[in-house]
């Protein structure tokens, strides 16, 4: 029996065969999320023995600064009971794990939480629930946003953004054309199965961006759909019900041009095509679109910042000094690595951005302050 990326690899052949050349999001909708091949169906992608590491498994730090984040915010806005805690593409549950642990002498603030884990993969729910019943807890979990119940919310995504799936357009002398997925001619090798073309100017284009609309020959822009969808959900709940969201991620502050999709295996960069359904495939996120997104929804933007900023502001050199008061000289070198890694510029600290969502009664989130 084939293995499943060759089962993807010939599942997305046999599409391009029937529809034509698909968009760069059918491309990764598929790839990524595939309900029995897809990358995250099939794979806990994360960690050392994995494809890519994220800050709250590189320390206990990010989960403690974003719980104690919330119950910050969930204080700001009159504590109500219940309050509903979302958390977007949850991964493994480790940050969850660390927000509920430094939150836990936070009077109320645990007993009036409802978790909501957004998560498509069975595989990483299963993983994410066994974390929480570790720490004594349970959640609900969805597959989109929308369908967490309503009140005011506290939303939390770290490196969620990133992995939805981007639609690419390039500027060519006869206007914008979209950037396709056809399948290669000459090779039925899996590695080489596909190739880019360009559609001829499409009738009806996807909005780009206002202020990138000139851009020069060759400039490629990339538009992410379901972030836009999904952030707007988000921001209209806010502004309607109350709460904030703190997303995470790495971007761009404004929309620019450039093409940023990238692959990612064993924790090496690899080629965008090859396999799909094996590679972790993400974009930069555009933080000018959110912010465009979230004001239209009559919510109020706060940043982007950058991690490091984020996390100065939070106090993580008071936290990294209390954990090495009481550890070994192996664990305070890693706890000191870890920190230098998640807020120095050449780590995480500036490339990753924090991005806040608020409803209009919060005018202040912290963090974000100057
Ligand atoms: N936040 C975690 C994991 C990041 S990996 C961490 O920081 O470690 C991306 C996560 O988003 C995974 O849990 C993946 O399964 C989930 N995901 C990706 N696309 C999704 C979608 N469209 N809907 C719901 N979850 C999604």
């Amino acid at each position: 029996m084939p293995s499943s990326p060759a089962f993807l690899a010939r599942h997305l052949r046999q599409r391009i065969q029937r529809e034509g050349p698909l968009t760069v999001a059918a491309f990764m909708e598929d790839a990524a999320g595939h309900p029995r091949f897809g990358y995250y169906a099939t794979r806990d992608p994360l960690g050392a023995g994995g494809d890519f590491t994220t800050a709250p498994e590189i320390s206990q730090m990010f989960g403690e600064l974003i719980g104690l984040w919330c119950a910050v915010v969930w204080d700001a806005i009159g504590k109500p009971d219940p309050v509903q805690w979302v958390e977007l593409g949850p991964g493994r549950g480790t940050l969850m794990a660390d927000a509920l642990r430094a939150t836990a002498k936070v009077p109320g603030f645990i007993d009036a939480v409802r978790l909501h884990m957004i998560e498509r993969s069975p595989v990483l729910r299963a993983r994410q629930k066994e974390t929480l019943a570790r720490a004594g807890r349970d959640a609900q979990w969805h597959d989109d946003v929308s369908d967490v119940p309503a009140g005011p919310a506290i939303v939390v995504a770290n490196e969620f953004f990133d992995a939805l799936p981007i639609r690419q357009f390039e500027r060519t002398q006869a206007g914008w054309c979209e950037r396709l997925v056809d399948v290669a001619e000459a090779s039925e090798q899996e590695e080489h199965a596909f190739r880019f073309v360009l559609s001829p100017p499409p009738e009806k284009l996807h909005p780009i961006p206002e202020r990138l609309r000139d851009a020069p020959a060759g400039a490629v822009v990339e538009v992410c759909p379901q972030a836009l969808r999904i952030l707007h959900t988000i921001a209209t709940r806010l502004a309607g019900e109350g709460g904030a969201a703190v997303i995470v991620d790495y971007g761009h502050p404004e929309s620019a041009i450039g093409d940023t999709l990238q692959a990612v295996k064993g924790h090496a960069f690899a080629d965008v095509l090859a396999s799909p359904g094996e590679l972790d495939l993400t974009a930069h996120v555009d933080f000018g679109a959110l912010r465009d997104v979230a004001a239209g929804a009559g919510a109020r933007a706060h940043g982007p910042v950058s991690q490091g900023a984020f996390l100065e502001w939070l106090g993580i050199s008071a936290r990294t000094e209390t954990l090495l008061a009481r550890a070994s000289p192996s664990q305070a070198r890693g706890i000191r690595s870890a920190k230098a890694r998640l807020v120095e510029p050449d780590g995480m600290g500036a490339l990753f951005k924090v991005f806040g969502v608020s409803g209009p009664a919060l005018a202040a989130l912290p963090g974000f302050a100057p």
